[in-house]
């Protein structure tokens, strides 16, 4: 099962972005803001860079997550995010056999009983193949060429709360795909449960273009995501029309519940 651990983050990462906005504004010191900000404070500055697209303080913010048992296919798409510091476990240096060999398989081929037998065929004699060529001598960085693409891995990543913001917007859509959508609305929770001034207006690109051009309060994704608040913009940037937002949504959130 993939897992999605937030595992270090900044402290009063909420403060700091705040006070670093009104930075810009106020000629008192830093830390005369930083003590006298009040809460309800911190969160007016952080929903004024929004409204205002001025995301450059976000970037003092940072989080640490451990991603392990996601394939190969999922990491690739992940580390096309540059604004960002990975760490990934070594095929040229870690041999991928027994308990460390794995391959996702995606739930429309587990769900097909002639796919999910093709699939699970070609899975065993790649990796039977693997392990001949490790007993031939062949170095382990030769020998992975033979494994799926959907071969196990594990990926620490590194993230300040601008490029997670601009992340949740390409992969928690609809648009991305199913592995790398889950991991990024897990990611999404975890950084839920620290920072939620920080993420709460956060999500696909449906709620960010909406938080650009809305007036008055922000959509949080939590409001959208339930009905409680709808939509002002015409078409998302995927060209879903306003009144069909809600349920694109819902159905970009349900790979929640599917990969539980
Ligand atoms: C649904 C979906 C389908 C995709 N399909 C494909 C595909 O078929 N083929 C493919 O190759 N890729 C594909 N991608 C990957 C995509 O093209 C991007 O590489 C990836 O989403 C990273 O986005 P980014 O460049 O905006 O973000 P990041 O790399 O996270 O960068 C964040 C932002 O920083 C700025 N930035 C970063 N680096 C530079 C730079 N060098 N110069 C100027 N500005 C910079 C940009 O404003 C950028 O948006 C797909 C992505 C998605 C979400």
């Amino acid at each position: 099962m993939i897992s999605v651990k937030l595992i270090r983050y900044t402290p009063n990462g909420e403060r700091l972005v705040a006070v670093s906005a009104k930075q810009s504004l106020s000629r008192k010191p830093f830390m005369y803001q930083w003590d006298k900000m009040s809460d309800s404070e911190v969160e007016v500055w952080i929903k004024e860079t929004l409204k205002r697209n001025h995301f450059s303080p976000w970037e003092h913010s940072v989080y640490t997550f451990v991603i392990e048992n996601c394939s190969r296919v999922c990491t690739h798409q992940l580390i096309r995010h540059r604004i960002a510091s990975y760490t990934q476990l070594s095929q040229r240096f870690a041999r991928m056999t027994g308990e460390y060999f794995g391959v996702v398989k995606p739930p429309r081929i587990a769900l097909n009983k002639e796919a999910k037998r093709i699939f699970d065929k070609v899975v065993k004699e790649s990796y039977e193949a693997y392990l001949k060529l490790l007993d031939m001598g062949i170095a382990p960085e030769d020998a992975r060429y033979i494994l799926p693409q959907g071969v196990i891995t594990k990926i620490v990543v590194t993230m300040n709360a601008r490029e997670l913001h601009h992340f949740f917007g390409l992969r928690m859509c609809v648009k991305a795909q199913w592995e790398i959508r889950y991991v990024a609305w897990r990611m999404w929770q975890e950084v839920m449960k620290v920072h939620p001034l920080l993420f709460k207006w956060a999500g696909p690109r449906c709620i960010t273009v909406e938080n650009i051009s809305r007036k008055g309060e922000p959509l949080s994704l939590k409001d959208a995501l339930s009905g409680k608040a709808g939509f002002t913009i015409e078409r998302c940037p995927e060209n879903i029309p306003r009144e069909q937002i809600p349920i694109c949504l819902r159905n970009a959130a349900k790979i929640l519940e599917e990969l539980k």
